[in-house]
C-alpha cells in the first residue's frame, strides 16, 4: 500500500483523484471499523457545519452584501431519498472553494489530530464522542455512509466554480468542478447496509430535535407522513413538505426560565464541541449602558488542548445576534480559558475586528463583568456543591492559579477559590482553602506556612517540616511548579503573611507544643546544647564548606534530621532556582544558609572532632545530605558517595 501524504494524485479533465492525508487515514479507518454506537452524531455534526457555515456567511455579507446573491434567508435542509438510500444535509452558508475544499476536508490542518489519537480510550462510545471536539466531525460521516458526496460552491464564486466532492471513505477522494448555481453547501451520505433507521422522517426529526434544536437557523425537514397515508405505497418520502423544526432563534436571547436544561446542555456541546454536559450554566443579561448577554459554562472536563498556547475555542463573540468571531480572546483573560460559550453585545459595530476588540472600554466592561460572574459562580459552588467543585480543581485548579498572577483586581477572590493538599490530609486531595488553614492556625501562630516541591512525597519528609510537626502547626504542600509564582503574587491573605518553612527565620516559641517531643535523642533523652557551646562547630563547618554556604547556623526547626538548607526570606529558594535553571534561567543561584541540629548524634559526635581528619568529610556529607533531603541534585554525586564510603569503613 502506497501512503505518500495527499501528494500523488490523478487528472482527468478538472477531475483530481487525492490521497488523504495519513492522520486522516487513520481517522477513516476508526470511524469505519470501530465507531458504530452512537452514530446519529454525524446529523449533529453536519447540521452544526451547515450552521457555521450560515454564521460566516451573515459575517462576510457584513461587508458585502452581494455575497447572498438576492438570498438572505439562510437556511438548512436535511432530506432523504429511500430509493437511492441516502441523506442530505444542504444549506445556503458560506461555502468552499476548491483549494478550501482539498484544504478542510481532505487534510486536517489543525494540531488536533495527534491529540485525538492521543484520547482515544478504546471504549467505543466515549471515542466516538471525542470526534467533535477535535474538529474532524464531518468525518463522522463515514460511521454510517459508504459514500459520501459534498457539492459546494462558496458565496460570490461563479457558478462554474462549484466543486464537487466524493470518497468512499478508502484512502482517497476525487474532486471536481462543476456549474453550481445555488451557493452553500449540500452533503449526500449513501448509506451503508443496515443503517435505513435514518431513511425516515420521524426518525431524522427526533435526532435533529434531539440535537440540534439550538440551532439558531431554521432547519427544515421533511413533514413525517400523518396517520392516514402512513399506509401509502409511496412511503413517508411522498408526504415530505419541508418545514422548519426548530425556533431557530438564538438560545441565550431567550429568557432563563424559558430554557432547559437539556437546552442548556445541547447548546453548550455545539459551543464547546464537548460530549458530555457543563458542569455550570451562567447565563445572565446586562441592561443599562452597556447592553451584553452572556451566556457561558464551566467544562466538566479539561479538553485536550488546554495547555496548548493556539488553543482555538473559547468565547465566541456576536453583535446584535450575528457571529463575529471564534475564540474571542479579549473577552476572557487566559486563566480562564477553559470557559465556552458566547457573548452577544449590543453596542458594539458590526464590523468590530480583533484590534478594535484590543483597546474598547465596552469590551473591558463585558471582559470583567463575565469574569467577575464566572468568579462568583465557582465561589457558590465552591460553597454548595463540593463535589462539583473538587471536581472543577482537578480539572481546571492550575490554571485558575494564573490568575493570581495576571489579575490582580480579583486576586482575593481567587485566592480564596484555590485548593491545597496539606499536612493534614490523609489524601493527595487538594482540598484545603486558606480560609480553612487560617481556621485551624493554633494560639499564637501569625503566618500561614508552605513548602514547595516537586513532588508530595519530598514535601512530606522534608525535614523543614520538623518543627511544624513537633508543634502540630499544618503546613500547605505546594507542588505544582506555577505554585512558586502564586506565592510571589500573593504575599499575604486576610491580613495573614504567607511564609515558606525553607526561608529565613521560624520564630514559633509563641505556639505550644503538641503532644511530640522535641529535640529527642535516640535514648529518649533531651539534650540540647548552649548556643555558645556549638560555635566551634559552626565555625569549623563553615570553614569546611567555604564558598557552597552563605554561612552555618544552629537550627530551631530539626528535631530528627541532622540539617538542612535554607534561603533567607527574600531570596527565591532552591526549589524554584531548580526550577528556572531546569527552564534554562540559570540565573546565578544564590548561596544557601545551612543549619544543623544540635540534638542530632552525628552534629554531637562532630562538636567533639572537629580537629579530626575526617571532619571536612562530615560536613560536606551534612550539606549533601540537606540537599538531597529536598529534593535538589548534588553538583558533584561520585564525591559524595566517595566520602560517605570513606566514612562507613572508619566505622567499621
Ligand atoms: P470543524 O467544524 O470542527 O472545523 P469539521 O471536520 O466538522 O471540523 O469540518 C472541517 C472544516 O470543513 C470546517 O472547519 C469548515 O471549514 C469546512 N466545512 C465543513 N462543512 C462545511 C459547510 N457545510 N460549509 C462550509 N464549510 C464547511
Ligand atoms: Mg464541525
Amino acid at each position: 500500500v502506497k501512503a505518500p501524504d495527499a501528494a500523488e494524485h490523478t487528472m482527468d479533465g478538472n477531475k483530481e483523484t487525492l490521497g488523504f492525508q495519513t492522520e486522516v487515514r487513520q481517522l477513516l479507518d476508526l470511524m469505519i471499523h470501530s465507531l458504530y454506537s452512537n452514530k446519529e452524531i454525524f446529523l449533529r455534526e453536519l447540521v452544526s457545519n451547515a450552521s457555521d457555515a450560515a454564521d460566516k456567511l451573515r459575517f462576510e455579507a457584513l461587508q458585502d452584501d452581494g455575497l447572498y446573491e438576492g438570498d438572505g434567508e439562510l437556511t438548512i435542509h436535511v432530506s432523504f431519498d429511500e430509493t437511492a438510500r441516502t441523506v442530505t444535509v444542504r444549506d445556503n452558508g458560506i461555502g468552499m472553494s476548491r483549494d478550501e475544499v482539498i484544504e478542510n476536508i481532505g487534510t486536517i490542518a489543525k494540531s488536533g489530530t495527534r491529540g485525538f489519537f492521543e484520547a482515544l480510550t478504546g471504549d467505543q462510545a466515549k471515542d466516538a464522542q471525542l470526534i467533535g471536539q477535535f474538529g474532524v466531525g464531518f468525518y463522522s460521516c463515514f460511521i454510517v455512509a459508504d459514500e459520501v458526496t459534498l457539492r459546494t460552491r462558496k458565496a460570490g464564486l461563479d457558478h462554474a466554480e462549484g466543486v464537487v466532492w466524493r470518497s468512499s471513505g478508502e484512502g482517497d477522494y476525487t474532486v471536481e468542478s462543476a456549474e453550481l448555481p445555488s451557493r452553500g453547501t449540500e452533503v449526500t451520505l449513501r448509506l451503508k447496509e443496515g443503517e435505513d433507521e435514518f431513511l425516515n422522517a420521524f426518525s431524522l426529526r427526533s435526532v435533529i430535535t434531539r440535537y440540534s434544536d439550538h440551532i439558531s437557523f431554521p432547519i427544515y425537514l421533511p413533514e413525517p407522513p400523518s396517520d392516514e397515508d402512513a399506509g401509502a405505497e409511496d412511503g413517508d418520502e411522498g408526504t415530505g413538505v419541508p418545514e422548519p423544526v426548530n425556533r431557530a432563534t438564538a438560545l441565550w436571547t431567550r429568557s432563563r426560565s424559558e430554557v432547559s436544561e437539556e437546552e442548556y446542555e445541547e447548546f453548550y456541546k455545539h459551543v464547546s464541541h464537548d460530549f458530555e454536559g457543563p458542569l455550570e450554566t451562567i447565563h445572565s443579561r446586562v441592561e443599562g449602558n452597556l447592553e451584553y448577554t452572556a451566556l457561558l459554562f464551566i467544562p466538566k472536563r479539561a479538553p485536550f488542548d488546554l495547555w496548548d498556547r493556539n488553543t482555538r475555542r473559547g468565547v465566541k463573540l456576536y453583535v446584535k445576534r450575528v457571529f463575529i468571531m471564534d475564540d474571542a480572546e479579549h473577552l476572557m483573560p487566559p486563566y480562564l480559558r477553559f470557559v465556552r460559550g458566547v457573548i452577544d453585545s449590543a453596542d458594539l459595530p458590526l464590523n468590530v475586528s480583533r484590534e478594535i476588540l484590543q483597546a474598547n472600554k465596552q469590551v473591558d466592561a463585558m471582559r470583567s463583568g463575565s469574569v467577575r460572574r464566572v468568579l462568583g459562580a465557582l465561589e457558590r459552588m465552591a460553597k454548595n456543591e463540593a463535589e462539583n467543585y473538587a471536581t472543577f480543581w482537578g480539572e481546571f485548579g492550575q490554571v485558575l492559579k494564573e490568575g493570581v498572577i495576571d489579575d490582580a483586581a480579583n486576586r482575593d477572590d481567587i485566592a480564596k477559590l484555590l485548593r491545597f493538599v496539606s499536612t493534614t490530609c490523609d489524601g493527595d486531595e487538594p482540598t484545603v482553602s486558606l480560609e480553612d488553614y487560617i481556621g485551624r492556625m493554633k494560639e499564637g501562630q501569625e503566618d500561614i506556612y508552605y513548602i514547595t516541591a516537586d513532588n508530595l512525597a519530598t514535601a512530606r519528609n522534608s525535614p523543614h517540616l520538623e518543627i511544624f510537626a513537633a508543634k502540630g502547626i499544618e503546613v500547605l504542600l505546594l507542588t505544582d511548579s506555577v505554585d512558586e509564582w502564586v506565592v510571589t503574587h500573593l504575599p499575604d491573605f486576610s491580613e495573614k503573611k504567607l511564609r515558606s518553612v525553607a526561608k529565613g527565620d521560624v520564630d514559633l516559641d509563641p505556639v505550644a507544643d503538641a503532644d511530640a517531643v522535641e529535640n529527642e535523642s535516640e535514648d529518649g533523652e533531651t539534650v540540647v546544647p548552649e548556643a555558645g557551646e556549638m560555635q566551634p562547630l559552626v565555625d569549623g563547618i563553615t570553614e569546611a564548606l567555604g564558598e557552597r554556604v552563605k554561612e552555618v547556623r544552629v537550627s530551631k526547626r530539626l528535631t530528627t534530621s541532622p540539617a538542612c538548607l535554607i534561603a533567607e526570606e527574600h531570596e527565591m529558594g532552591a526549589h524554584l532556582e531548580r526550577i528556572l535553571k531546569a527552564a534554562g534561567q540559570g540565573v546565578g543561584m544564590s548561596k544557601p544558609i545551612l543549619e544543623i541540629n544540635p540534638g542530632h548524634p552525628i552534629v554531637q559526635r562532630m562538636k567533639d572532632t572537629t580537629d579530626d581528619g575526617q571532619f571536612a568529610d562530615w560536613a560536606h556529607v551534612l550539606h549533601d545530605q540537606a540537599v538531597l533531603s529536598e529534593g535538589g541534585q548534588l553538583e558533584d554525586p561520585a564525591t559524595f558517595v566517595r566520602r560517605l564510603n570513606e566514612l562507613f569503613q572508619s566505622l567499621t
